[in-house]
């Protein structure tokens, strides 16, 4: 079976490699890929600057069919279309297991970064990570179900957003734009901010009913919760001197590299930063409740379906911004 592999650290290394075959142990289904979302985390992985442990196959954001069961799986899962959560092992006992938050176990082994993960045709996963998704969602889309409860996490758990909150999210890439739509369900009158470059981006955030300004346009006004989803050192400072007195500071894109940023503002505005690392099982609740009451959408964040043997077009439309969402296609 050819995957996508990360085979040493370091920048690049990435190649189309023949991978072990799946078996599911006990507990463990095999899961026929259907599509694989590429994430900004596999361009930080490519360019050897998101620890991994290679040889390993990429890709962490899901969407198949079960075609195999281990010992101690319920044969009603055989054929199910579902997603999965990423966490392939935890410790099971730490301080972080015990409380609901396995995305900060330090014995964390996930999929696409530890172990093989859906950038091949087939993986193998715990049963207990999968989630059944609505008839009506196409598969390519319901990639997009990890970022979500990523999304989630960051804004839900506890929730950042109050009703009839102004809510300015910098970034209309893929997160940014699901990121806006979890803040628009706790009550949030959310603006989407880009640059010149975002156009196309913008003008989907505009179809999904939000207001959205670029950088060449004045500042909005001050924001009762600010999102930085852009990893810009530009974009969060502007988060930092558009957010109100006491406004929480949420942090979900990544910058791949320390920057400079005016911290004082934290201080002079007693802003409170906040972030989510990942998801945890109940921000995969939520999002998948999301999906189905359709308070959020996910095709429209959807530009392309590319055959795996042309990953490279596709993780380099994903660096070029070009379009919202690209998933590769395994099936
Ligand atoms: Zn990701
Ligand atoms: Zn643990």
């Amino acid at each position: 079976m050819l995957g996508l592999t990360k085979l040493a650290s370091g920048p690049g290394n990435v190649a189309i490699a023949e991978r072990p075959e799946p078996r599911p142990a006990p507990g463990h289904v095999v899961l026929d890929v259907v599509a694989a979302g590429i994430c900004g985390t596999d361009l930080h992985i490519h360019d050897g600057e998101f620890a991994v442990v290679p040889p390993v196959t990429m890709g962490h954001e899901v969407a198949g069919t079960v075609a195999e069961l281990g010992d101690g799986v319920d044969g009603s899962w055989l054929g199910v279309r579902v997603v999965t959560e990423t966490y392939f092992s935890t410790c099971g006992e730490c301080k972080w297991c015990s409380t609901g938050r396995p995305n900060l176990c330090r014995e964390r082994r996930s999929i696409g970064t530890h172990v093989d993960g859906g950038f091949a045709p087939r993986l193998v996963v715990p049963v207990t990570n999968l989630h059944r998704i609505p008839d009506r969602l196409n598969a390519y889309a319901a990639a997009m179900a990890e970022p979500l409860a990523c999304c989630c996490h960051s804004l839900l758990d506890p929730d950042r957003v109050g009703d009839d909150e102004r809510v300015l999210v910098i970034g209309p890439g893929p997160i940014g734009l699901l990121a806006a739509q979890v803040a628009r369900s706790s009550g949030g009158h959310v603006h989407v901010r880009g640059t010149p470059a975002d156009a196309a981006r913008l003008d989907v955030a505009g179809a999904l009913g939000f207001a959205t300004s670029t950088t060449a346009a004045a500042a909005p006004g001050e924001f009762d919760v600010v999102v930085e989803c852009s990893g810009n050192a530009a974009g969060m400072a502007f988060a930092l001197e558009t957010a109100a007195r006491g406004a929480p500071y949420v942090q979900i894109g990544l910058a791949g590299k320390p920057v400079m940023l005016p911290f004082d503002l934290v201080c002079f505005k007693e802003l409170s930063g906040t972030s989510g690392f990942a998801s945890t099982p109940t921000s995969w609740a939520r999002a998948l409740e999301l999906i189905e009451s359709g308070q959020v959408e996910l095709e429209p964040l959807l530009s392309e379906a590319v055959p795996l043997e042309e990953w490279e077009r596709a993780f380099a439309a994903t660096r070029a911004a070009a379009g919202i969402k690209q998933v590769l296609l395994l099936n």
